[in-house]
């Protein structure tokens, strides 16, 4: 049996939106009627602005212009540890040092947390896999992270993903641009998440759900899972690669679809999509049982 969260890819429509984005409250160049402005003219449909420990929510966005983007409350959590996002804050939750803490008062709060750019900074772990691998009621973690890509590290993260949900975590793979920089931060890395309603909570209960998929310029047009086949369809990828556990490669197709068989002794499927230069899209696993 498969389980996947594209089962109901009908009636509503693909979003594009990023999660992480910084403004002048915090570390960022621009005030946030600018960031807005910049998403929204690249067509972005939703926006979510975290500043570092502090909170971004309708306050502040009701005094914004947002160009019909659908805009998410949001906050990076910082200080005292490696950074998550909490997203679909309804408050600001302290940044405690024991990380599980924040993810408690999260949870009791409302919003969830995902972490960020595990493989930044020059020993490529800004995010301890054991801290990833002892935390419980995170939703996800960043798997590409725009800002990095000019700094120290990776601003990819899939072979921690992989570690994770070789061990049987269910958790999603986010791609966000991290933009700080009016110029070159914006772009790089976007959800597209799959909603029927168009409003902060109905985009925060897709998320949830992993109903999207993470991009950088490879857009997929259709996902169907038929008893134990699996195909996924794109625009523009040119090699589309089906990944199991322990990061093995169950199958390389060089077009722009992909159909497999699900392999039964897996523990999960999920595919890379390649495109030209930089571009890749990350569907979600396909979970694999009995
Ligand atoms: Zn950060
Ligand atoms: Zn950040």
């Amino acid at each position: 049996m498969i389980q996947h969260p594209y089962q109901n890819l009908k009636d509503g429509r693909w979003l594009m939106g990023n999660l992480h984005a910084h403004t002048t409250a915090s570390d960022g160049r621009r005030p946030h009627q600018e960031v807005l402005d910049d998403y929204a003219g690249r067509g972005y449909g939703f926006l979510m602005v975290s500043d570092h420990d502090i909170l971004t929510d309708d306050k502040v966005y009701s005094k914004l212009e947002s160009h019909g983007m659908v805009l998410i409350s949001g906050n990076e959590i910082t200080a005292h540890g490696p950074h998550m996002l909490h997203v679909g804050a309804e408050s600001r939750v302290e940044p405690f040092s024991g990380r599980q803490e924040v993810i408690d008062e999260v949870q009791k709060t409302g919003g969830f947390v995902i972490f960020n750019h595990p493989n930044w900074v020059s020993n490529f772990n800004h995010c301890p896999q054991e801290l990833l691998d002892q935390s419980s009621g995170y939703i996800g973690l960043e798997i590409y992270n725009g800002v990095i890509s000019r700094l120290d590290g990776s601003p990819y993260a899939t072979n921690r993903w992989d570690m994770l949900l070789s061990k049987g975590r269910k958790l999603w793979g986010f791609a966000n641009d991290d933009s700080h920089e009016a110029e070159g931060d914006v772009g790089l890395g976007w959800n597209m998440v799959y909603v029927q309603d168009e409003t902060p909570k109905g985009i925060v209960d897709a998320l949830l759900n992993g109903c999207f998929y993470a991009s950088s310029g490879v857009e997929i047009s259709d996902i169907t899972v038929d008893d134990n086949r699996i195909i996924v369809q794109t625009e523009n990828a040119s090699r589309i690669v089906a990944i199991r556990d322990t990061g093995r490669r169950v199958a390389t197709a060089d077009t722009h679809t992909i159909e497999i068989e699900a392999p039964v002794d897996a523990r999960y499927v999920r595919f890379e999509c390649w495109g030209a230069g930089e571009a890749f899209a990350w569907t979600q696993p396909f979970f694999i049982s009995e």
